[in-house]
């Protein structure tokens, strides 16, 4: 019998939407499914809202700067539910953007959740739809605190939606979310903690690059409490008291940002045979296969990098290895990243301490030099440019900086990097000056 489609794609964010548009462009038939908004954790409650945030954000430290460059700058009180209308009227567009580009792709839409029956059929709002193969691209969900008053504290999900900005916060976890997230709120004027249990923030980064961060944090007033995990919350009059080790913290939000759960449950994968991880990820292989022939999986809920920019190449490169008779693998070993620190911060390749983790022989080069405008604000923000060399070769092993316009610099020279650019190719690269980015070519 001829399925009802060719694919059927689980969840309509970055990696799924991306594979079912190009699966169509290759001339599949090809259904979709989301239970939420289209767009998924990037566009809705991800990535996207959370860089709007970061630009009100480092406003404040912008208006204060043109103060100090002799500009009549009166700033008044913030308004958050201003600020929270205009980042959700821009993520309705986006939303509305997916869903049409799915709709002029040909794709068959389904809102509702969708849950594999067998292997090749869905169920979705009532409705069985058998296809040759289907896509699971399901993403990831906030974990929470699993500690007495666990409950009390909020994830992500919903610090998009705060009906106002609390006075008091106090951020839990040191990764990605954490510091992005305890920036946001000092620039806009809360009072946060960040607690984290590593010796410094952004575990797996570069050990310079922690430090500089930890040092940013520090100077936009956020408190950071290191080596150190709640145990306890409970409430304390209007606000939450977070027990910590020897300490408790009162405020009236505690941001639980310990890192995600791949989406797994419920979907009826473990029933049908499909392996996964302890953490309920889909096992696949370089390909996106599950060890179910029909399923695939891509993005979060694989557990390889929760990065939307993988994700999408994931899709795609389903799409055209299923679809497209054109077999693409994707290398999951150069990846740049950035982390919306105030300032930014950013990476491509290994860091130092990996580097030599690895029995490499390494040569650093680092600076650190205060930018040309804080001359005029006054500030004593530093920022931090890093190469790590492999000695023999001289090949550019990592990158990493923490300053202004980090993820866009970082972003170009990633090109470089990933074609395979040593630090002589640095060397006879002329400089822009007087720029921040041009210390990556004349670092000795
Ligand atoms: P991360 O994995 O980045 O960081 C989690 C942090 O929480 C770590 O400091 C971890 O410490 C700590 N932690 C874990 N469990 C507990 C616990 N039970 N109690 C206290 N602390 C705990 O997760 P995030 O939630 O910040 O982000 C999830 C993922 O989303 C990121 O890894 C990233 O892939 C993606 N993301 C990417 C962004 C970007 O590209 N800019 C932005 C936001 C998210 P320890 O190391 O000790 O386990």
């Amino acid at each position: 019998m001829t399925p009802d489609v060719d694919l059927f794609v689980i969840g309509g964010g970055s990696g799924g939407v991306r594979a079912a548009r190009i699966a169509a462009g290759h001339g599949a038939r090809v259904a979709i499914a989301e239970e939420r908004r289209w767009g998924g954790t990037c566009v809705i409650r991800g990535c996207v809202p959370k860089k709007l945030l970061v630009y009100a954000s480092a406003a404040a430290a912008q208006l204060a700067d043109a103060r100090a460059m002799g500009w009549d700058v009166t700033v008044g009180a913030h308004d958050w539910a201003a600020l929270v209308a205009a980042k959700d009227r821009e993520i309705a567009r986006l939303s509305e953007a997916y869903l049409g580009n799915l709709r002029r792709a040909g794709v068959v839409i389904h809102d509702g959740r969708a849950r594999l029956v067998d292997a090749t059929t869905v169920e979705v709002g009532g409705q069985r739809v058998t296809a040759d193969h289907v896509l699971v691209a399901t993403g990831g969900t906030p974990r929470r605190l699993a500690i007495p008053g666990g409950e009390l504290a909020i994830t992500s999900d919903e610090a998009f939606h705060l009906p106002a900005l609390p006075p008091r916060i106090c951020v839990v976890g040191g990764g990605y979310i954490g510091v992005e997230f305890a920036h946001i709120f000092a620039g806009l004027g809360a009072r946060v903690t960040l607690v984290h249990r590593g010796e410094r923030v952004l575990p797996g980064f570069d050990p310079d690059l922690r430090a500089a961060v930890e040092d940013g944090l520090g100077r936009a007033g956020v408190a950071v409490r290191a080596g150190d995990e709640p145990r306890a919350i409970e409430r304390a009059g209007g606000a939450c008291r977070v027990h910590l080790r020897d300490v408790t913290v009162d405020a009236e939000l505690v941001l639980a940002a310990i890192g995600r759960t791949p989406n797994t449950a419920g979907l009826g994968l473990a029933e049908l045979g499909v392996a996964l991880d302890p953490r309920g990820a889909v096992l696949v292989d370089e390909w996106s296969r599950s060890s179910v022939p029909s399923v695939h999986a891509v993005g979060d809920v694989t557990g390889r990098v929760a990065l939307t920019p993988i994700a999408i190449r994931e899709g795609h490169a389903f799409a055209d290895t299923v679809f497209g008779r054109r077999p693409v693998a994707v290398a999951h070993d150069l990846i740049p990243t950035a982390v919306f620190s105030q300032p930014p911060a950013a990476a491509v390749g290994l860091a130092e301490d990996a580097a030599r983790a690895r029995g490499l022989d390494v040569t650093v080069f680092a600076t650190r030099f205060r930018p040309m405008r804080h001359a005029l604000t006054g500030r004593d923000d530093r920022t931090l440019i890093k190469l790590v060399i492999e000695t023999g070769s001289r090949r550019v092993l990592g990158l990493h900086m923490v300053g202004d316009d980090a993820p866009e610099i970082v972003q170009a020279a990633a090109i470089a990097i990933t074609m395979g650019a040593t630090k002589d190719d640095l060397d006879r690269t002329l400089a822009i000056h007087p720029t921040a980015a041009e210390e990556l070519v004349l670092l000795r």
